[in-house]
């Protein structure tokens, strides 16, 4: 198997000469020939046609070739904004919605957040004069609460919608349903892939538009053998391209920020002994949560005689085009969610990618010039164990927080949805199960005061019912800067490398009483604001200042939110139950019994899992926990981790726990049957 497996690669001449420019030319000529080259370009008055005749259009283009940053300005000159209506144009990740958005706003001329802007999740970065607006897909489905008929858009382009994302494949619903009454609105659905067939069919046989991509061969090379550690074999192969091939940019496929961290770190250490020889490697990251003014250096030109290596996560894969990349490193895997319905439970995997995604990362190295693709895995790992597709994430996740978007906006009748690929019904029955004992839903499915004033908050209905129940123990105050430090993710505690000892006794001093995970982030958060935000003191006690600036931000929209639902203010610093209580309000699905073993087992649908090592408790070992959320990495760990007295469970959540469930096994000879409770 060689180049064969990328089907459809052609050579075409016309693009080996781009035209010099001048470094006299000014940055906006420079970006208004960047627009003219692109594949879409000649198509401008084709598209645009296609666009008026058709109300709904299917549109299929290679990654770069320019959909995401050149359609919505086509529409905007045709005039789609004229009445002051907006473009809008949805994104599965939040990285690509920021970078796609600022570089169109510097194409249009104008300041970002201005005519062009962008909104994610907790943080929206537009204003009145915005007509150009990018969006995460979850971002707009929030819209539909307030604006069911999105009556401010004359044009909505879900994009990316080969990635089918769980909110992608809830729009596709939406926006299909709303085409029919409202015969102004114009919808593009835009996809790298060629399977377009299936949004086609799904759309009432809408017309698919294909912009003819040009594409350079790729030679593809496999491993000979499984690599045991691909980890360690994507750093040999970027360290053997660097020294042996010639010049061209790499991008490397890795899952995650950790993973990412921890090439970058080898990688730096390895080339500074490589001598002034060898060229120089310059090291760019970008994963989701990386602070938006590093994203940009993706996208800055390589300095000659350089390289760059870019680590990306499968940001890189459609979503994101970065130019000059010559040479690509597939170790042929993505941390994906995946969720079991029968017992509830949800967890981040680091699994195999599928074949289509395979010749995705492969196709992004032959954009602007013949490229290689080292696969880290075998030409039979390939055939043999690879999918041919990745399944759609609404048949791999948790449904609650769908099931109560939908039920908010009214659709209850959630079996004859107008799904794409329908969610197995177990799920779907789960969803509702969960939203019972949240008592989000009463015994008829439908929205209780509590549910009403949990759709409100856009987080997990976990968190959005501790939120809510904060108010009945009186610590709404703590509560928020807990869910603002939990939603910030694991990028709060900083751990260099060379000073692990310093960093952990740092972060130990926020522990101090055994308080759990929760309340070391609610003392870290007190502990700054003190401090009045001082980022001298996050450097002083191992904090990222980022992470830090931006749960304030979350904070602040959770406090607005709270007054929205009329919840009030409320304090209780020197009391820790009911700040405890308030977690297990939400959090009661994810708690853990202490074994004999040293291990846990999940009280309900028993598992074993693990207290993450670097949890406040993972020496401390309390009978009882409650956790925030499980990852699978060697282990199934419990992340943020709290203990928790038995007898809440059944105060709190009786509907769910009855006493037998929670009585002490350590007064019996053997755990009870577990798994037989019978379910309440
Ligand atoms: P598509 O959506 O078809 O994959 P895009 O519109 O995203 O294509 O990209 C078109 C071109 O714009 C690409 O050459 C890409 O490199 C460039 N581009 C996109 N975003 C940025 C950015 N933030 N900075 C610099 N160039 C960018
Ligand atoms: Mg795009």
């Amino acid at each position: 198997i060689k180049a064969s497996v990328l089907d459809g690669i052609q050579y075409e001449d016309e693009m080996a000469g781009e035209p010099e420019v001048s470094a006299a030319k000014s940055l906006s000529e420079k970006l208004q020939e960047d627009k003219k080259s692109l594949p879409i370009f000649p198509y401008r008055e084709e598209l645009l046609q296609a666009i008026n005749d058709h109300q709904i259009l299917v549109i299929v283009g290679e990654t770069g070739s320019g959909k995401t940053t050149q359609i919505p300005q086509y529409l905007h000159e045709a005039g789609f904004t004229k009445d002051g209506k907006k473009i809008g144009c949805t994104q599965p990740r939040r990285v690509a919605a920021m970078s796609v958005s600022a570089r169109v706003s510097q194409e249009m001329g104008v300041k970002l957040g201005h005519e062009v802007g962008y909104s994610i999740r907790f943080e929206d970065c537009t204003s009145e004069k915005t007509i150009l607006k990018y969006m995460t897909d979850g971002m707009l489905l929030r819209e539909f609460l307030g604006e069911p008929d999105l009556a401010s858009y004359s044009v909505i382009m879900v994009d990316e919608a080969h990635e089918r994302t769980l909110s992608t494949d809830i729009l596709f619903g939406l926006v299909k349903d709303i085409a029919r009454f409202r015969k102004d609105l114009k919808l593009l659905i835009s996809s790298a892939t060629l399977d377009a067939e299936k949004f086609s069919d799904f759309f009432d046989s809408a017309p698919i538009f294909k912009i003819p991509g040009r594409r350079y061969p790729v030679d593809v090379h496999f491993t000979t053998a499984p690599e045991a550690d691909y980890i360690d074999a994507a750093i040999v192969t970027v360290l053997q391209i660097h020294v042996t091939q010639p010049a061209g940019d790499i991008l490397v496929f890795l899952t995650g920020q950790e993973e990412i961290e921890t090439i970058d770190e080898i990688l730096k250490h390895r080339t500074r002994g490589l001598g002034t020889k060898i060229a120089e490697l310059i090291i760019c990251p970008i994963y989701a949560n990386l602070p938006t003014e590093l994203q940009a250096k993706i996208f800055e030109p390589t300095p000659e005689g350089a390289r760059k290596v870019v680590l990306a996560t499968n940001i890189a894969e459609t979503s994101l085009t970065i130019d000059g990349i010559k040479y690509v490193v597939d170790p042929g895997f993505c941390k994906i969610k995946s969720y079991n319905p029968r017992t509830g439970m949800e967890s981040l995997l680091i699994n195999p990618i599928s074949k289509a995604s395979a010749m995705q990362r492969a196709g992004r190295s032959g954009r602007t010039g013949p490229g290689k693709c080292f696969r880290l895995y075998t030409a039979y790992n390939y055939e043999n164990d690879l999918d041919d597709n990745t399944i759609p994430e609404i048949q791999r996740s948790n449904l609650a927080n769908v099931v109560l978007s939908l039920k908010s906006l009214g659709i209850h009748d959630l079996v004859n949805f107008d799904f794409m690929d329908p969610p197995p019904s177990e799920a779907v029955l789960k969803a509702l199960e969960q939203l019972y004992a949240l008592n989000a839903l009463n015994s008829r499915g439908e929205l209780t005061k509590v549910g009403r004033r949990m759709a409100e908050f856009p987080l997990d209905p976990m968190l959005s019912k501790m939120i809510v129940a904060s108010d009945g123990y009186k610590c709404s105050e703590e509560i928020i800067s807990i869910a603002a430090m939990l939603s910030v993710g694991n990028s709060i505690f900083y751990r260099p490398k060379d000073k692990q000892v310093h960093a952990d006794n740092a972060r130990l001093n926020f522990h101090t009483g055994n308080v759990g995970d929760h309340i070391a982030l609610l003392n870290v958060y007190n502990a700054w604001k003190e401090t009045n935000f001082s980022t001298q003191w996050c450097y002083e006690n191992y904090i990222q200042v980022r992470s830090m600036k931006r749960a304030r931000d979350i904070r602040d929209q959770l406090e607005g939110l709270l007054e929205r639902v009329e919840i009030e203010i409320t304090s209780n610093p020197h009391e820790l139950d009911p700040i405890k209580k308030a977690i297990t309000a939400g959090f009661f699905h994810h708690t853990a019994r202490l074994q004999k073993t040293g291990a846990y087992r999940t009280i309900k649908n028993p598992q074993t899992v693990h207290i993450h090592p670097s949890s406040g408790l993972a020496q401390v070992l309390p009978r009882w926990a409650i956790y925030h959320e499980l990852v699978l990495t060697s282990k199934e760990y419990m992340r943020q981790v709290t203990e928790l007295k038995p007898e809440w469970l059944v105060e709190i959540a009786p509907h769910y726990y009855q006493l037998k469930d929670v009585e002490d096994s350590s007064t019996k000879k053997m755990p009870r049957g577990q798994g037989k409770a019978p379910i309440s």
